[in-house]
């Protein structure tokens, strides 16, 4: 049906963008309850499950249980014994801030770009390894996505101080990413050396240096051309780094100047 002939592409000269072949992925949302957490993740300290859903999510890790995180008993008990949630929810009346409901669960109250307000789990810092992982390291919904893809992620089910610190820095350590990342760029060429000149004005090298701190006239660049035999420099100071500029200042300040170099 399609004419077309089948090319080996080698993969270091392989650069398109792969976060194409992401799409589609499920946006941030506020469901607070993700059916497609399928990991069990063992608790980082010990709790008595009061449930039968704990239970299982607990002792059976064959089992694919809902992540811990969205159990509201075991958030409970861990809320429990973490001294700045239990500060906060014992303070009358609660912060504006601050919401507990039913199961006598902690959530921030979040207030977003145009007057969305959002409630997330206050999470104690000890699910907050579960949490990391789910969202980073599961095959489900990590999958390894970057810092800001993780935290949109993550902030729109959780909450807690400094969570965006934690989840770049959890990111940066993550020795998958570091190993796995393929790098995008094309591989650099190799450095050659150029044949040294034989006498002055016969080879020119030009550049622009900058941006640096505006001048009160407002030019932000130098362009700077070396003699590369006598090392003889012209430099100027310009407005701006395009060609248009380069072909100015090599006509009217080099140029007509000191005449017609063999090279630049
Ligand atoms: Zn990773």
């Amino acid at each position: 049906e399609y004419d077309m002939i089948v090319q080996h592409i080698f993969g270091k000269d392989n650069t398109t963008a792969d976060a194409l072949s992401r799409y589609p992925v499920d946006l941030p949302d506020n469901n607070y309850y993700d059916s497609s957490i399928q990991q069990t993740i063992t608790p980082p300290i010990s709790i008595t499950p009061s449930t039968t859903a704990t239970k299982t999510a607990l002792s059976t890790s064959s089992v694919k249980a809902v992540s811990l995180f969205y159990d509201n008993d075991v958030l409970y008990q861990h809320q429990n014994q973490d001294s700045h949630i239990q500060a906060i929810k014992n303070t009358r009346p609660l912060p504006a801030n601050y919401v507990i409901d039913d199961h006598n669960v902690l959530y921030k109250i979040v207030t977003r770009k145009f007057g969305q307000r959002i409630n997330p789990r206050y999470l104690p810092a000890s699910l907050t390894p579960n949490v990391l992982l789910t969202y980073h390291n599961s095959t489900f919904n990590g999958a390894h996505f970057g810092i800001k893809r993780t935290f949109y992620k993550i902030r729109d089910r959780c909450y807690w101080s400094n969570m965006y610190k934690d989840i770049e820095q959890h990111i940066l350590s993550c020795l998958n990413c570091r190993k796995n990342k393929p790098s995008r760029r094309k591989p650099d060429g190799h450095l050659q050396s150029i044949e040294p000149p034989r006498g002055v004005w016969e080879r020119l090298a030009m550049d622009y240096v900058g941006p640096v701190p505006q001048s009160k006239s407002g030019k932000k660049y130098f362009i700077v051309l070396t003699v590369l035999f006598s090392k003889f420099v012209v430099t100027k100071a310009v407005y701006d780094n395009t060609s248009t500029t380069a072909a100015r200042f090599l006509l009217y300040d080099v140029f007509m100047i000191y005449g017609v170099p063999s090279e630049i």
